[in-house]
């Protein structure tokens, strides 16, 4: 069973439940939470933004964490490919999720079961194009690319092989960026406004990578700002399927994004 070991507020728990239509607080009031349709990442679909407006960060007060208690994530593993290329998924995971260069950092840390254990709340599989394409359903990962819905992680097996072509740096980079990004969809975060802040900056590793870093370096790693949006909590752990509009955090805080539905 998917278990969020966190508290949340309402609109949390309607994200959690899958429900679209749980009243909310204070300035989320009148928007969904949850992700922009682009959790899942085609990337190379893109989102027209609509308008934008900064939203208080008083809202997210009311889901800040206990700093002296870590958030405990259980994840079952779940490699469903067996070629040598992806014999490490495990150990590699693992390594990225404890290091003290990511997402620990915002109070997190992640408890790993064996395949065949039940005492899970999330799931990150490895698997071919055409089942990342179902588990990722109603996104469309085309055959190609990762995706987060709900409890579920799944990143396709050919990205792990082989990264994209226009990577820059090396594979094990591009795995660690495939982790670290799908993981903070896991926790809540969106694609930044800004694929890449200025020129010569790290991306932000909410960035999607895959499809160009323009003019930043490819960075495998949660940056400051977004350990903070993290830690902030603004938004729920594992959120489902969303559509149109979406709520997003930046290095100036939560901003709240009103897109389209994207493919
Ligand atoms: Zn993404």
């Amino acid at each position: 069973m998917f278990i969020a070991r966190r508290l949340w507020p309402v609109a949390a728990v309607c994200a959690l439940v899958g429900l679209s239509s749980c009243s909310q607080t204070a300035e989320l009031s009148s928007t969904q939470l949850g992700p922009e349709s682009l959790s899942a990442d085609p990337d190379h679909t893109s989102t027209t933004t609509v308008s934008t407006t900064t939203v208080s960060l008083d809202a997210a007060s009311t889901t800040a964490r206990q700093p002296d208690q870590p958030t405990i994530m259980r994840i079952r593993l779940d490699r469903r490919v067996s070629d040598e290329a992806t014999e490490g998924f495990e150990p590699t995971v693992q390594a990225v999720l404890a290091s003290d260069r990511g997402w620990t950092r915002a109070g997190f840390e992640f408890v790993f079961t064996d395949s065949d254990e039940t005492d899970f709340d999330y799931t990150v599989v490895l698997a071919e194009g055409p089942e990342v394409d179902s588990l990722c359903l109603p996104y469309d990962t085309f055959g190609e690319f990762s995706c987060q819905i709900g409890p579920v992680v799944a990143l396709n097996a050919d990205r792990w092989r082989v990264a994209v072509d226009n990577w820059p740096t090396t594979l094990d980079d591009y795995r660690t960026m495939l982790i670290n990004h799908e993981i903070g969809h896991l926790l809540g975060q969106h694609h930044p406004e800004s694929r890449c802040p200025g020129e010569g900056q790290p991306a932000p590793v909410m960035a999607q990578q895959s499809s160009g870093v323009e003019a930043c370096t490819a960075n495998p790693w949660p940056l400051p700002w977004e350990i903070i949006c993290v830690q902030e909590g603004v938004e729920p752990l594992a959120p489902p399927y969303e559509t149109d509009i979406e709520l997003t955090c930046g290095p100036d805080g939560p901003v709240r994004q009103t897109s389209p539905v994207v493919p």
